[in-house]
């Protein structure tokens, strides 16, 4: 049984401050089971959410981290510090790294091994452009990006990390794409972690859907059977429109 995941990625948005009110207005409104509610903050933002999640049933996530743990990287995050300050989870491999950063399939596995060797988990991005997806290559693509990205990760480690699903010309546009699509790819992904690990992984891995979810979809998404949880931008960065989607079962 995989618990469905509602993980918010508010990306280069909030100050300290407006973290703080985003926490006041959601304290004790979480749900305390069935759900696993994640919020993915700018590093400025993680000490607050590492704090308020000592006390509430909130997950945090950072939006990037680099490879190595310690050194000569200037600007870079490490994986150790954020580790050492409570973090559960990193996202890696947004499309928008990858695009505006020239993040490459090997970054990313760097990172995922980083992360989970400081015992946090990866949230593994993928997702591909309109212009593979009507050259029917979408597939093609989004499984080669899985494939680069875990490669010599245990299936231990795998069947515990995430991964989400977004396909491009949905971040960020309003179009989401339909809970059949959406599902398709998500099946799609499972089925090349069976075959490059085991079934028994590709059953416990939770695969994410992102791109435009809100509350008024995320429950016919959250309704597929291979899609457990969002990855959700735009949405998540009000405090209402966030528990919404964190209780899209009630
Ligand atoms: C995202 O930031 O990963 C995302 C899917 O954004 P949005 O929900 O705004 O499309």
């Amino acid at each position: 049984m995989r618990t469905p995941i509602i993980a918010g990625n508010w990306k280069m948005n909030k100050n300290p401050q407006e973290t703080q009110e985003f926490l006041e207005a959601i304290k004790g409104k979480l749900p305390e089971s069935g759900v696993e509610a994640i919020i993915g903050a700018p590093a400025i933002d993680l000490n607050a959410l590492t704090w308020f999640s000592k006390d509430e049933p909130l997950k945090t996530a950072a939006e990037n981290c680099y490879f190595e743990d310690a050194g000569a990287f200037t600007g870079e995050t490490s994986p150790k510090a954020l580790s050492d300050m409570g973090l559960d989870y990193v996202i890696i491999g947004h499309s928008e790294r990858r695009q505006y950063f020239g993040e490459t399939d090997e970054d990313i596995n760097k990172k995922a091994h980083a992360i989970l060797k400081n015992n946090m988990l990866p949230i593994i991005c993928c997702g591909e452009t309109l212009e593979q997806r009507e050259a029917g290559k979408a597939e093609e693509w989004v499984t080669g990006q899985i494939e680069n990205a875990v490669k010599g990760i245990s299936a231990d480690d795998l069947a515990k990390s995430v991964i989400a699903y977004e396909p491009i010309w949905a971040i960020g546009t309003g179009k989401t794409a339909t809970a059949d699509q959406a599902q398709e790819m998500v099946h799609v992904i499972r089925e090349k972690i069976a075959s490059l690990y085991d079934a028994d992984t590709a059953d416990k891995v939770r695969i994410l859907y992102g791109g435009s979810v809100k509350p008024a979809n995320v429950k016919e998404l959250m309704s597929k059977e291979d899609i457990d949880g969002g990855l959700v931008g735009g949405a998540s960065m009000d405090p209402e429109s966030f528990l919404a989607l964190v209780n899209f079962q009630k």
